[in-house]
């Protein structure tokens, strides 16, 4: 029994010191493979994700992230690299520090690096390196930034900065939050280091919350971005209490419309020949008894790539500023006016019958008589292909009707809220000055009068004092396509 039980004993001992020297080898092995393990680890399942988006390529992924197309092929395993589909995800190498899923998206109203970092709660360091920033001044309404996707349980909606002399406490309490759940989510240590007028962030269930952080503004809502030369824009503005709103964007002054409820709405258009690149868009909103407001933020403004149409030409006196100087300006003081009533609510209707066919398109580059190509197509050209009849697109008041040198026979309509229709080269008018027409009515036929190479109508749109694209008009219901919702 002894003997047995010391056999036993020694096998045991003889088990145990094995299982000592399996253990240390292995702890031997482990250390050395260690240093390489987090790198193999990152390199296989810890990539950060980027889901492709409708219009990108590898080459636009690479480029956007800063790295080769090699790199991102090595990365992925696609089976046909020509063939990008939307939602794929893709592994995106070269990003330590980071791993989860990457999205992008277009930096709206009073967006910047420290409002992003914490309405993401991603750290402004990577932020940075993300989207390659070199000055905070880069980030502008309408560039396009890579951002980690937020989970919607996460949504973060800003609050009401602080003021003057308010603390985070105070703030928190104000708003009926719990204190350090406010310093957590804006990743501030002491309140010390926040700035009045910074943009602060709640989890989206806490109250308190609103859309613009501003004791006077709820909302500024500007669409669509970014702003395209020749597009119809729709600014909306609600405040907190009635205003008085001014503001400006690419230099024209902004006229807004009361449409009740605490609401101002103005629809602009962007010029043709607009410079593309950054521009200015401000807004002043002041209320008796509350502090003004005050947006004045770097927009981008995308070319509308209008081609050259073949040269043209005409007769000299009617490119002679001479002629043309008097009759713009007299043109531009009739659509210079925004009438308060809207006159329109559906969108609007073609102004010749079917079958249409468009000779010229609006934004087009021209030239006349071998000048150079300083000139732009302001409207549409519609030949003659189902008979003469020309239609009011929409509802409005007749303001002009009569013979010019450049337009020849024309006929202008206020649609209300500073819309214009201009309707050049009449042979024939039905209206005057002071008629009220309705959509669709019969008001002239389509001639060849003015600075015309053959009988045509040409139909112009003109949005607060700048001509647009009219075919815009014909598919957007403005501004109800683009309000902001409720
Ligand atoms: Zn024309």
């Amino acid at each position: 029994m002894f003997l047995k039980q010391s056999s036993i004993k020694l096998e045991i001992g003889f088990l145990l010191s094995m299982f000592k020297n399996l253990f240390f080898t292995s702890i031997l092995i482990l250390l050395l493979i260690l240093p390489f393990q987090p790198v193999l680890a990152q390199s296989s399942t810890e990539l950060p994700v980027y889901i492709v988006q409708p219009g990108d390529t590898l080459n636009l992924i690479a480029v956007r992230f800063g790295i080769s197309v090699t790199d991102l092929l090595n990365a992925n395993s696609l089976e046909n690299p020509d063939i990008l589909n939307i939602g794929t995800a893709l592994k995106i190498p070269g990003l330590e520090g980071f791993s989860g899923t990457l999205t992008t998206d277009v930096a709206g109203l009073g967006a910047t690096l420290t409002g992003l970092s914490r309405q993401y709660q991603f750290p402004v360091d990577l932020l940075v390196k993300l989207n390659r920033i070199t000055s905070p001044a880069e980030i502008f309404i309408g560039s396009t930034l890579v951002l980690p996707s937020l989970e919607e349980s996460l949504e973060l909606s800003p609050i009401s900065p602080l003021d003057e002399g308010e603390s985070l406490f105070e703030k928190a309490v104000s708003n009926g939050l719990n204190p350090w759940e406010l310093i957590l989510t804006n990743n501030e240590t002491a309140s010390l280091s926040l700035v009045p007028g910074e943009s602060l962030y709640a989890l989206s269930n806490s109250p308190g919350g609103s859309k613009f952080s501003s004791d006077l503004v709820e909302s500024i809502d500007i669409s669509p971005l970014p702003l395209v030369q020749g597009k119809t824009e729709v600014i909306t503005v609600k405040t907190k209490a009635p205003a008085t709103l001014s503001g400006e964007l690419n230099g024209v002054p902004l006229i807004f419309q009361d449409t009740g409820d605490n609401e101002y709405v103005t629809i602009q258009g962007m010029h043709a020949l607009a410079l593309t690149g950054l521009t200015d868009f401000k807004i002043q909103v002041s209320s008796e008894g509350v502090e003004t407001f005050r947006l004045d933020q770097a927009i981008l403004i995308e070319s509308g790539y209008y081609p050259q149409d073949p040269a043209l030409y005409v007769d000299e006196q009617t490119i002679d500023p001479a002629f043309t100087g008097p009759e713009d300006q007299k043109i531009r003081e009739l659509v210079t006016p925004a009438t308060d009533e809207r006159y329109w609510s559906v969108i609007f209707k073609q102004p010749v019958d079917e079958p249409a066919c468009i000779k010229s398109w609006y934004g087009n580059r021209r030239s006349y008589n071998g000048g150079p190509f300083i000139y732009f197509h302001t409207g549409v050209d519609y030949g003659v292909c189902a008979n003469l009849n020309i239609y009011a697109p929409a509802p409005g008041k007749i303001v002009f009707s009569d013979e010019l040198t450049v337009r020849g026979l024309a006929t202008i309509i206020d649609h209300g809220w500073g819309i214009y229709s201009g309707i050049w080269h009449q042979s024939k008018t039905m209206v005057e000055v002071g008629d009220f027409v309705e959509a669709g009515q019969l008001i002239g036929e389509i001639g060849a009068t003015g600075r015309v190479t053959g009988p045509h109508l040409h139909w112009e749109v003109w949005a607060n004092g700048v001509q647009v694209e009219p075919l815009d008009w014909l598919d957007t219901l403005y501004p109800d396509d683009y309000l902001a919702a409720p």
